[in-house]
């Protein structure tokens, strides 16, 4: 049997296939680096960051106008690791001053007039992805921006330390990634956001060179406010974040579990009821795949055996094998109570695992089952936790009406967060889609919701800023923006959106 990492990298021997709010993401540049790039450098075909062959995702990336270059010179020497600045014709990789950046730059215009039209670069982070310190017994560790989660894991638990990171957003995501997107995951439900208290302090390089840090290592400080939030969910706007300290969690025993509901709506009554139960804080993460999502999963065939094709929740509860026990009972029984029909444990360590990958690679079935040629759109948008069955009802029925059928939903249901993974085929369906995205976004914002729950805003969400945030809220953002940024080196294009007359929808 196929491995799910085997499946991804096969598909991005496919090609380019994979969409996002932001545009394609390439498969043979890191699927972060495809997906935040300003359009303009997508369609000239030039490519910024990783010359893998198969997809790498979160290979942490960042745009810096040449504008800004000289005043960064000394960033430039110092702290940025590596620039890597590839064309089809030609790569420029190493430590680079400003100086041979800029030169980079002006050969490249050169050797492709009239193609490399933006004069930016693009900052690789992949290659500053140490663990500098881990203080075990304060339960935090230092590591720098370009560490992947998955990664630090791996380190603690290979040394020992019964100790977890507890964001757990898409598979080779980056810390400095991850504060950049102010992301989440499956475990939010029970350890919440990036914008909890998750990063302790943060290093960064600001716009004008200087190198600050937001704080220092204690749990918790009363000293002014906190600057450390300034950059969680700035999307590398306000600065390059070089490093940062974690908090960590204690790992704690857990059991993997399935459930199919006859309607999206059951589901999530049986979840509200158990999650504001005394036995609630034992649910570490509750999924919601849809009934199309499971289809997907038996299709793309990496399962064992099949699973029943209905909506279904997929849950890991924690704690001591005694409170496992009673809030298993607790779970069934209002599982009972709310119409679901099938509930399985795990009954193994391989059976946990297999069921935890079948939902952590939703994306890669959902591709796999589209057939040759399919292509995924992946959105998401949240809403408070009631008004996530009328969104999910109201979108599959608009999605089916324009003959978007093969769409696959997951949801972090117990956060009232969802992503709708779009399948089409060809470019001419593109328009469709984008259209169908537009009316989901405002269907979130109409239900008190947000146009994206972790995924950022990019590009391609800048225009629902200002019908989700009013105008007042947005100008502020713009103010901190011209404050720390005011020549708007950092990410040029992303995040701020024009006036609201400008809109595209
Ligand atoms: C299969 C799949 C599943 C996913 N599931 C989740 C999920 O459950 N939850 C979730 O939140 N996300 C999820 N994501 C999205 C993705 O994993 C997150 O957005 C993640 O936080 C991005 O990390 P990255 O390292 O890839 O960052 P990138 O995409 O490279 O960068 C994200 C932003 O941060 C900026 N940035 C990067 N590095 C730095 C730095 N050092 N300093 C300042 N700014 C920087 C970039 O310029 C960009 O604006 C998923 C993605 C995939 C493909």
């Amino acid at each position: 049997m196929l491995s799910y990492r085997q499946l991804q990298s096969g598909l991005g021997r496919r090609g380019p296939h994979l969409f996002s709010d932001f545009g394609r993401i390439s498969s043979n540049t890191g699927g972060s680096v495809g997906a935040h790039a300003p359009k303009y450098l997508r369609s000239t075909g030039t490519r910024f960051a990783s010359s893998n062959a198969a997809p790498k995702f979160g290979s942490s990336s960042m745009f810096v106008g040449l504008a800004g270059l000289l005043g960064l010179a000394t960033v430039g020497v110092l702290l940025i690791p590596t620039v890597n600045v590839k064309a089809p014709t030609e790569t420029t990789q190493g430590h680079a001053s400003a100086v041979e950046i800029k030169k980079a730059i002006a050969d490249l215009q050169t050797a492709l007039p009239g193609e490399v039209v933006t004069g930016s670069i693009c900052v690789d982070m992949s290659g500053m992805d140490q663990i500098i310190e881990i203080h075990a017994d304060d339960g935090d560790l230092v590591c720098q921006a370009g560490a992947r989660w998955e990664d630090i894991n791996q380190a603690l638990h290979d040394k020992g330390i019964p100790l977890f990171f507890p964001l757990d957003p898409g598979p080779g995501a980056t810390i400095g990634g991850m504060i950049g997107t102010g992301c989440s995951g499956t475990n939010a439900v029970r350890y919440g956001t990036a914008r909890g208290e998750w990063f302790l302090n943060v290093t960064v390089v600001l716009p004008n060179g200087k190198v600050i840090k937001t704080r220092r290592r204690a749990r918790k400080s009363a000293a002014g406010f906190d600057t450390t939030q300034l950059f969680i969910g700035a999307e590398g706007t306000l600065g390059i974040v070089t490093e940062a300290t974690l908090r960590l969690a204690p790992v704690i025993p857990t059991k993997v579990a399935v459930a199919q509901f006859p309607t999206v709506q059951n589901a999530v009554n049986a979840v509200q009821e158990i999650l504001n139960s005394p036995d609630g804080p034992h649910i570490q993460c509750v999924e919601l795949l849809d009934n199309k999502m499971m289809e997907a999963i038996n299709a793309a065939g990496l399962v064992s055996r099949p699973y029943p094709v209905s909506d279904s929740l997929f849950l890991k509860l924690q704690g001591t094998d005694i409170s496992i026990k009673q809030t298993a009972g607790m779970v069934q029984q209002v599982f009972k109570k709310h119409g679901s029909y099938h509930f399985e444990f795990a009954a193994t360590e391989e059976e946990a695992a297999e069921m935890w990958e079948n939902r952590k690679y939703a994306l890669m079935s959902t591709i796999s089952a589209g057939g040759e040629g399919a292509r995924v759109w992946t959105t998401d948008v949240c809403v408070p936790v009631s008004r996530l069955p009328e969104l999910v009802y109201e979108t599959k029925k608009d999605l089916e009406s324009v003959g978007l059928d093969k769409t696959t939903i997951v949801g972090h249901v117990g956060d009232g967060n969802f992503h709708a993974l779009i399948v089409f085929n060809s470019d001419e369906q593109l328009p469709k889609v984008s259209d169908a995205v537009h009316r989901l976004v405002h269907r979130a914002i109409a239900l008190d919701g947000t146009c994206t729950g972790e995924h950022g805003i990019g590009v391609g969400k800048k225009e629902y800023m200002y019908d989700e945030l009013s105008d007042d809220t947005v100008e502020l953002m713009k103010t901190i923006k011209a404050a720390i940024d005011p020549l708007d080196i950092m990410n040029p294009d992303k995040l701020y959106p024009d006036k609201p007359a400008d809109r595209k929808h």
